[in-house]
C-alpha cells in the first residue's frame, strides 16, 4: 500500500516510510492510497469470530500488502492480548470499554501495534543501528508508548515530560519501567518538551548519529489500528441483535479515534452515524456550526486528554470527504461540555446505573443522552479507567473508587527519571552521552 501526504506536495510513502517518518516532509499526514471494502459475508458472519479474527481481517485490508500474513497475524494477536467489551449502562446506551489493556486506556491498542510493526521492519530489513522513539507526553500518551514498546529489542524510548504537571499515577507508568524506557523530568511545561522534541527532529548532527524516530498520535501505524474495535463492537451488538441503526460516540481531542471510526464505516462497517463529544476545546464543534475551522490555544479542563485546540487529525476528515463541510456534518454531529457539564454527567450516571465514567467518557455518554433519538442504539467510547483520574473523579462522587491491581502495580515501582532543563543543548549533549553510554 503506498500513503500520500493529506498536503499532497511530499513524495508518496511505503508503509515502512511512513511509520518511520511519522509527519510527511510537507508536514501533512499520511493517508493510505486505498480503503478497502471488506466482503458483505464477513459481516454476516461478524458475529461468529473473535476480537483477534476480526481484527486480522482489518488489518490485511490495510497492511497486507505490505507484511508477511503470519507475522502480521502475530503483529494482532500479540497487539490484542485484551478485551475491549461493549457493556449496558442505561436503556439504549452502551459503552465500549477500551480500558483494559496495560496503562487503561485506549492508546494502548495503537502503540502496541505500532511497536511490533516497527520490530517487524527492522527484523527484516535487518537494520543493525539501535531506533530511537522521542515522545512528549501531558500524561497518557508517554505511559502507552513506554509501555507499547517495553522490552522490545533494537527501540530505545525517550519519555519527556513536565516535572510536576502529570499525576502520581501517570507519571508512575513511564517512570517505573527500567529497561529500554528512559524517562526525562523537564523543568518546564508540555510545550516546552514537545518543542525539545521536534528540535531533535530537526537537527542535523543528531539524525546524522542516531536514528530517531516518533510515535505521536498521527503515526499511521498508531492510527489505523484503533478501527479494530469498531468492527469488535459491532459484532458484540450483533450478538445482542442491536446492530440496526448504531450510532458511535468518541470524545474526542486529537480526532485521531472517531477517524479510525470514519475509516471502519468507509470500510463498509454499518454505523448509521457518529458523535464528536467534545470538552470546552471546541474547534470541531464550531467548524459543524458554521463551516469554518478555526484552531485557538487550548485551554485546560478536567478531560485533559482532549484539550486540544487545533487538532491534527482534522486534516484527514477533510482528506476523506474532500474538504465538503455537508458531507461531513452529515456523517458527524458535535457535542461540547463544560467541566461542570461533566461532573455533573458523572454523578447523574453514578446515580442511575452504579457505572462510574471517567471525565472523557462523560462526554461521550451526555452527548448520547442529549442527541440519541428513540429508535437509534448509542455506543459511547469510554477511553480510560475512571481510576486513571482517581483525585477528580473520587470528588466529585464523594467516594474512593478502588485502583486496579495493574495501576498499583505501577505505583509500587521504583520511580527513574533524569531531571533535565528545558533547553535544547542539554537535552543533546543528554542523548549523545546516553547512546554512548550503551
Ligand atoms: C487521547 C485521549 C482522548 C482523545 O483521543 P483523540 O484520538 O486524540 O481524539 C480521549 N480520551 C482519553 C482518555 C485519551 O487518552
Amino acid at each position: 500500500m503506498k500513503y500520500y501526504s493529506t498536503n499532497k506536495e511530499a513524495p508518496i510513502a511505503s508503509l515502512h516510510e511512513a511509520v518511520v517518518k511519522g509527519l510527511a516532509s510537507d508536514k501533512g499526514l499520511y493517508m493510505p492510497a486505498e480503503i478497502k471494502k471488506l466482503p458483505d459475508t464477513f459481516f454476516e458472519h461478524i458475529d461468529k469470530f473473535t476480537f483477534q479474527e476480526i481484527a486480522f481481517e482489518v488489518a490485511k485490508a490495510f497492511f497486507g500488502e505490505d507484511v508477511e500474513e503470519n507475522a502480521l497475524k502475530g503483529i494482532v494477536y500479540d497487539t490484542l492480548a485484551f478485551d475491549c467489551p461493549v457493556v449496558p449502562v442505561e436503556k439504549n446506551i452502551y459503552a465500549l470499554e477500551l480500558f483494559h489493556g496495560p496503562t487503561l486506556a485506549f492508546k494502548d491498542v495503537g502503540a502496541r501495534f505500532m511497536a511490533r510493526l516497527l520490530s517487524y521492519f527492522i527484523h527484516k530489513d535487518d537494520i543493525k543501528e539501535e531506533v530511537n522513539v522521542l515522545v512528549a507526553t501531558s500524561g497518557d500518551t508517554g505511559s502507552a508508548v513506554a509501555n507499547g514498546f517495553l522490552g522490545v529489542k533494537g527501540i530505545h524510548v525517550y519519555v519527556l515530560y513536565p516535572k510536576g504537571k502529570v499525576s502520581k499515577i501517570q507519571e508512575s507508568q513511564f517512570t517505573t519501567l527500567g529497561q529500554n524506557i528512559t524517562a526525562i523530568e523537564v523543568n518546564g511545561t508540555f510545550d516546552d518538551c514537545q518543542a525539545l522534541v521536534k528540535n531533535a527532529f530537526m537537527d542535523k548532527e543528531l539524525n546524522h548519529v542516531m536514528k530517531l524516530t516518533s510515535a505521536n498520535s498521527i503515526n499511521v501505524a498508531r492510527f489505523l489500528p484503533q478501527a479494530f474495535y469498531y468492527f469488535y463492537a459491532y459484532a458484540q451488538l450483533k450478538t445482542l441483535n442491536l446492530h440496526n441503526n448504531v450510532v458511535i460516540c468518541v470524545p474526542s481531542g486529537n480526532f485521531g479515534n472517531i477517524t479510525a471510526g470514519l475509516f471502519a464505516q468507509q470500510m463498509g462497517l454499518p454505523i448509521k452515524r457518529f458523535i464528536a463529544a467534545n470538552n470546552a476545546n471546541n474547534i470541531f464543534y464550531k467548524y459543524l456550526e458554521t463551516g469554518i475551522y478555526s484552531p485557538k490555544p487550548s485551554v485546560q479542563t478536567i478531560a485533559n486528554a482532549m484539550d486540544v485546540g487545533n487538532p491534527s487529525n482534522f486534516a484527514r476528515i477533510l482528506d476523506l470527504y474532500h474538504g465538503s463541510h455537508a458531507e461531513i456534518s452529515n456523517r458527524i454531529s458535535g457535542a461540547t461540555y463544560t467541566d461542570e457539564q461533566i461532573k455533573n454527567a458523572i454523578k447523574e450516571c453514578f446515580r442511575n446505573n452504579h457505572y462510574v465514567l471517567d471525565p472523557h467518557g462523560a462526554c461521550g455518554y451526555q452527548a448520547l443522552k442529549d442527541g440519541l433519538s428513540e429508535s437509534e442504539v448509542g455506543v459511547f467510547l469510554e477511553t480510560a479507567h475512571p481510576a486513571k483520574f482517581k483525585q477528580t473523579v473520587d470528588k466529585i462522587l464523594d467516594t474512593e473508587i478502588g485502583i486496579p491491581q495493574k495501576l498499583a502495580d505501577f505505583m509500587k515501582g521504583k520511580k527513574s527519571a533524569v531531571e533535565l532543563a528545558a533547553d535544547f543543548n542539554s537535552f543533546k549533549a543528554f542523548l549523545l552521552q546516553n547512546k554512548n553510554a550503551r
